[in-house]
């Protein structure tokens, strides 16, 4: 069986300028990823991952070359549809969380979902249950600087899947836990991509994390040095 490309990049570059100086971060990134997938971006610090993922997130545009989202040149869009299709097509998860301190992590999860035009009662109980499934049962009330590390997290995961997107973007997503709540974090990704279908691609320069991942793209100096599929 042959699933549908949800995710191609098309020769991709990204040249930053930098007091006057120019690093290029990418030289020209092939590649596909299809719905299902469960992949990691993997690379030593400096090797162009974030670079590539907020390329792909549409957080950046790049310098050269091209990213479809399900099969839509996002080169020609607005940033207004931008905007738009980020909000409903990605779910993004950081390494540093990026929770809104102020709300609970209910609050946190409706908020997106408010934004996406979600009605009240519904969006207070489909909140409820992504909670419930990603381990976080007791906490829906609790601000996220009343949590731990591995439970933010878990909140960040949560609102990454509420909304339904294509795909979820992870930089690094357990790069600030222990090794242990990092490798537990990525067996929940994991089970979601299993039991829901949902199609995660990671970034991570950890070998324990890589581990786990269906295919592997290795980044070296900005370019793809290799790749895995298990
Ligand atoms: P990684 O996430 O693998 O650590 P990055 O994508 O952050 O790699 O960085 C790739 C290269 O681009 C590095 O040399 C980095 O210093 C450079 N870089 C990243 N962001 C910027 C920026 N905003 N301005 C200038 N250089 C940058
Ligand atoms: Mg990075």
């Amino acid at each position: 069986m042959t699933y549908p490309i949800i995710v191609k990049t098309e020769g991709l570059k990204k040249i930053y300028i930098y007091d006057s100086q120019t690093v290029q971060a990418l030289h020209g990134i092939n590649l596909t990823v299809t719905k299902g997938d469960f992949l990691a971006i993997a690379g030593p610090s400096g090797s162009g991952k974030t670079t590539l993922l907020n390329l792909i997130g549409c957080l950046d545009t790049p310098s050269n070359g091209k990213v479809f989202i399900e099969d839509e040149d996002v080169s020609v869009f607005s940033r207004r549809k931008l905007s738009k299709l980020r909000l409903e097509k990605i779910g993004f998860i950081f390494q540093e969380y990026n929770l809104i301190p102020v709300l609970t992590a209910l609050e946190n999860l409706e908020y997106v979902m408010l934004l996406q035009g979600w009605e009240s009662e519904a969006r207070r109980k489909m909140a409820l249950t992504i909670l419930h499934e990603v381990g976080l049962a007791g906490m829906e009330n609790r601000r996220s600087n009343q949590m731990s590390g591995g439970q933010q997290q878990r909140v960040a995961v949560a609102r990454a899947i509420v909304t339904e997107p294509v795909i979820v973007l992870a930089d690094e997503p357990t790069a600030n836990l222990d090794s242990q709540t990092g490798l537990s974090l990525l067996g929940l990704m994991y089970s979601l991509n299993q039991t829901k279908g949902i199609t995660f691609l990671f970034s991570t320069h950890d070998p324990m994390v890589m581990e786990r991942a269906k295919r592997i793209i290795f980044l070296k100096d900005g370019r793809v040095d290799r790749e895995e599929t298990k």
